[in-house]
């Protein structure tokens, strides 16, 4: 298997200080893919800047301005959670640039599929707003573009970071050819993902809301994907997928309350190359959101790889949660997620 690795130093130089989502994340991953002699087993992809033009397929332009001013005045906060430095605008638009390559590279065939390890993140920003980390809409934008340019119909989003991705599902409510399907924290930031929530006129049914709640572990999240993800996904029959990577879910991350290990994270992922096998072709690519514990991250992030690499040993030297408590039961909501959206 072909597997692309989309990265680039630039994505360091959105300095945010002491900040949860920093560098010193993306270096971890690095380092760990080279220290395990994974890193030679990929192809390097290098991102490019994505155009004012591509990123206003979900961002308004007055929007890309602010972004790019007030990175030229020297940075500054966004939102309460949101801080930006002079070198952010540039990091961000190769965030983007980075998802599109990914998403070109693998329609293109030059890989098999692809894992863009970007920063800043990009899950939470809306057409006009910055927040959760977040700047650009990477995947988003990547999906927009990768509709358009290769003339596709259907598109999954499949996003499994802890925090639901509100950007995202904003920028394709009314559009039924993205098909957006979270598994997140319930309640927690940002508020959003309901399961009433569904889309709306076109889009109606195209977004598929799975919200946990607290103390899910590997059992519960194979379970909403077995049960939902997966006959969601062969129904709607995309020619692409895309995935928001976030592995703030993992049990040793302390930004949120799950229990799941990085053997979980193999598992989920096998579960979506082999929807990407049977219904697009392999068409696959991963896009980094949260993760903040660097052990658990570096380590979920090499489990991902291994699983596209078809690499058959997934080392898992964190373990199952120490303190693991008990999971809530979640058979009575994927019913009721069930019954929401027919697949029954
Ligand atoms: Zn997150």
């Amino acid at each position: 298997m072909k597997v692309g690795l989309v990265y680039d130093p630039v994505y360091l130089k959105h300095d945010t200080g002491q900040h949860v989502e920093n560098a010193q994340r993306l270096e971890a991953i690095i380092s760990h893919l080279e220290q395990t002699q994974l890193k030679q087993q990929l192809r390097l992809i290098k991102p490019r800047a994505a155009s004012t033009e591509e990123i206003s397929l979900v961002h308004d332009n007055q929007y890309i301005s602010h972004i790019r001013d007030v990175a030229q005045r020297g940075g500054g906060w966004l939102d309460a959670d949101t801080v930006t430095s002079p070198d952010s605008y540039q990091a961000a638009i190769y965030a983007a640039g980075g998802a599109i390559r990914a998403s070109e590279a693998v329609m293109n065939g030059e890989v098999d599929s692809a894992f863009a390890l970007v920063r800043p993140p990009g899950h939470h920003a809306t057409s006009q707003r910055a927040m959760g980390f977040c700047l650009f809409n990477n995947v988003a934008i990547a999906a927009k573009y990768t509709l358009a340019k290769y003339k596709l119909d259907r598109v999954i989003i499949i996003d499994f970071d802890v925090h639901h991705g509100n950007g995202t599902q904003a920028a394709f409510y009314d559009n039924p050819q993205v098909l957006y399907v979270s598994t997140h924290e319930y309640p927690f930031y940002p508020g959003t993902g309901s399961i009433e929530e569904t889309g709306s006129g076109a889009g109606k049914g195209t977004t598929i809301n799975i919200p946990l709640p607290a103390g899910c572990g590997d059992d519960e999240y194979l379970q909403a994907f077995e049960q939902i993800i997966v006959p969601a996904a062969r129904r709607f029959n995309p020619q692409f997928i895309g995935v928001s990577a976030g592995y703030d879910l993992h049990w040793a991350d302390e930004i949120a309350l799950m229990q799941v290990s990085t053997s979980g994270f193999a598992q989920l992922v096998k579960i979506i190359t082999g929807l990407a096998d049977e219904l697009c072709r392999g068409r696959l690519v991963f896009s980094l959101e949260g993760g903040y514990h660097l052990q658990a991250l570096a380590y979920s992030v090499k489990a991902t790889f291994d699983v596209l690499l078809g690499n058959a040993n997934i080392e898992d030297s964190l373990g199952q949660s120490p303190h693991r408590f008990k999971a809530p039961s979640i058979t009575p909501l994927i019913k009721a997620i069930k019954e929401i959206h027919n697949l029954l």
